[in-house]
């Protein structure tokens, strides 16, 4: 693959799931499992992993608090989710509001919640936490018989499932035993016996700690990161993640020079190493300096000297590696390079080095062998060029579901506007691009009016196979015709003219290459042109060129004109063109959208406002010339 990144995420997808079909092979007939996606799928994007893990079964996700539930919601998710830490009571409502599932594991949040659900005249399942040795959250053995009879005395808190969590599945198989005994223990003793019962994590699974119970909890494994050196003759597993970068520089070493901070490694002879763009800022762990390896091609070289913020070193001798190559950091083909034998060098924990790789790269996901997604590099932020018509659909409907919470970011509320103002929720979003209006005031011989020429052209999926130019005699009908989808472009005309065929008048109007005719019709004093071509049905769902010129006029009377952009448009030039002997002609921009203020340049009797190509302009923007 080709990119212009200088370090980047892969997520094999494939991987995910051969590894998924694998730990598959160790579940009983009567058991399911839950994909733990907490903490962003351990770095590797919760919502890609989510519609993979739920496309092979999964019957529930796990994440670590409402926040991460709610974010799975908001892009669609609706299988059930488990949040597995124990909540706060300011997160109740984020719980109810999102049908998130809690973990519970303490009175004061049972009835906090149990309180907040009978106001909201809601019943909601939970999952009930035992503490059987962990020593983390959950119910001792010593509360949990007194505890299971007060709950369930609660009407809209229902027991749907008991859970605890093992100390080291990974690695003491007997304290692992007393864990599940005493899980065997407690449960037996609830009457109904609740839906769902799980104990293990992915270690405890193929290490035959997972009979108790009819959900497993997968998470390490699953991403293809193993846990104990053993593992790998019991499963054969891929690391889902790779870390890549790129050879940025090579330089020449002399026998006893030092190389990075504090010198803590020294040339035992003439070498060369490679300079590599990335460094702990990117997650690379600094305890990795002086002992990881990264792969190169064919080879696998030693990084020497300290990580630094942005850069890593490592000592390639006299192989052929030259500028530009691909690095592999973590995962790919070579051992050496797999998180958990990276962390191995520094005591580290290979949970933590996934979630941390890669937090200022962009991801790459790859389904069927190919490249099917990359997410924003910084997925805080809002980046429209980063998404597809169908994405930014999917977005605005979320925004439109946040309705109620939209304090929380300055940009969804734009959207949420703009759906519900200009599009119908679930049609396709065709936006504007390269949008030019220009406007020509003209002296003309009448007292009372201007002449005026517009110039109206812009990029856009044609979705119909006519449209409407119309010229609207109120405030009113402009509304009415905002409103209607079939209207390209509206026209107001002065309270005081009459609309006739001369006042305004379509003098040419073009999609592509293609002459439209008109068909003009009055309608309530408006004037409607119905535009169409019989081989317009060709271009349906392309991309076209609308070129639409106008005549009218303009009532001298008025000292202003106003353009307005009625819909999400990317990039615009708006011209004035005015009568040569005006001055003091002024020009004021209300924009909205990614640049408020867009360029203002003046030429002679022309005033023009633009932004780059790639700006996005939300409706109710527009530009007002008062003279
Ligand atoms: C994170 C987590 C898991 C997943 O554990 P792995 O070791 O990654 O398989 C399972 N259960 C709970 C409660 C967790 O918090």
């Amino acid at each position: 693959m080709k990119n212009n990144d200088r370090t980047w995420v892969e997520i094999h997808l494939d991987t995910y799931r051969a590894n998924i079909e694998a730990l598959k092979c160790f579940l009983s007939p009567d058991q399911s499992f839950m994909q733990i996606v907490k903490a962003d799928a351990y770095g590797h994007g919760a919502l890609e992993i989510a519609e993979q893990a739920l496309a092979l079964g999964a019957r529930f996700l796990g994440v670590a608090n409402s926040e991460e539930g709610r974010l799975l919601r908001l892009q669609g998710i609706t299988a059930p989710i488990l949040v597995l830490s124990p909540s706060l009571e300011t997160e109740i409502a984020s719980l109810i509001d999102y049908d998130l599932t809690p973990t519970i594991s303490s009175w004061g949040f049972a009835i906090a919640m149990e309180d907040h659900l009978h106001h909201r005249g809601k019943q909601m399942p939970y999952h009930l936490k035992l503490d059987t040795g962990m020593h983390r959250s959950g119910l001792s053995r010593q509360e949990f018989y007194k505890f299971i009879e007060q709950i369930s005395k609660l009407t809209e808190l229902k027991l749907e499932g008991v859970l605890s969590h093992y100390a080291a599945s990974e690695n003491d198989p007997d304290f692992s035993r007393e864990q599940e005994e005493c899980f065997f223990e407690l449960i037996s003793s609830i009457k109904p016996q609740p839906s769902f019962i799980h104990l293990a994590n992915s270690s405890a699974l193929i290490n035959g700690l997972a009979s108790c119970g009819n959900l497993v909890r997968l998470g390490i494994l699953s991403y293809g990161i193993y846990t104990h050196p053993q593992q790998r003759s019991l499963i054969d597993l891929q690391p889902v993640m790779q870390f890549k970068s790129r050879v940025s520089l090579i330089k020449d070493i002399e026998k006893g020079e030092t190389c990075g901070y504090n010198r803590l490694w020294m040339a035992e002879h003439d070498t060369r190493y490679a300079l590599i763009p990335a460094g702990y800022a990117d997650g690379y762990d600094y305890l990795l300096g002086n002992r990881a390896e990264v792969s190169i091609g064919e080879h696998c070289f030693p990084v020497i000297g300290k990580i630094s913020m942005d850069m890593i070193t490592a000592e390639i001798g006299d192989k052929p590696v030259s500028v530009g190559d691909e690095v592999c950091l973590m995962g790919g083909a070579a051992l050496q390079t797999h998180a958990e034998n990276l962390v191995a060098g520094y005591n580290g924990s290979s949970y933590e080095l996934l979630c941390q790789l890669g937090r200022r790269a962009r991801r790459y996901y790859y389904l069927n062998g190919q490249l099917c997604s990359s997410s924003p590099l910084s997925r805080r932020d809002f980046v429209p060029a980063d998404f597809s018509d169908s994405k930014l659909n999917s977005i605005i409907e979320a925004a439109v579901l946040q309705r109620l919470d939209s304090s929380e970011i300055g940009s969804i509320v734009y959207r949420e506007m703009l759906s519900s103002l200009f599009f119908d929720k679930d049609s396709d979003i065709h936006y504007r691009k390269g949008f030019r209006h220009s406007i020509k005031l003209i002296e003309g011989d009448s007292p009372l009016h201007y002449e005026v020429e517009t110039e109206l052209s812009y990029r856009k999926v044609l979705d119909s196979e006519y449209f409407i130019v119309a010229c609207a005699q109120s405030e009113t009908a402009l509304q009415a015709y905002l409103k209607r989808k079939d209207v390209e472009y509206r026209w107001l005309m002065d309270d005081n003219f009459e609309i006739n065929p001369d006042s305004f008048i379509v003098s040419s109007i073009k999609v592509n290459e293609l002459r439209l005719s008109t068909v003009s019709r009055h309608k309530n004093g408006c004037l409607e042109l119905r535009c169409s071509h019989p081989e317009l049905n060709t271009l349906l769902g392309k991309e076209v060129d609308f070129v639409i010129n106008t005549r009218t006029i303009y009532p001298r009377k008025s000292h202003q004109m106003s353009i307005f952009i009625t819909e999400l448009t990317k990039g615009i030039s708006l011209s004035f063109s005015y009568p040569e002997d005006w001055t003091g002609v002024e020009c004021i921009p209300i924009f909205s959208g990614q640049n408020r203020y867009p360029k203002i340049t003046r030429s002679g009797n022309i005033i023009e406002l633009s932004t780059s190509p790639e700006e996005w302009i939300f409706p109710l923007s527009g530009v007002v010339f008062a003279y």
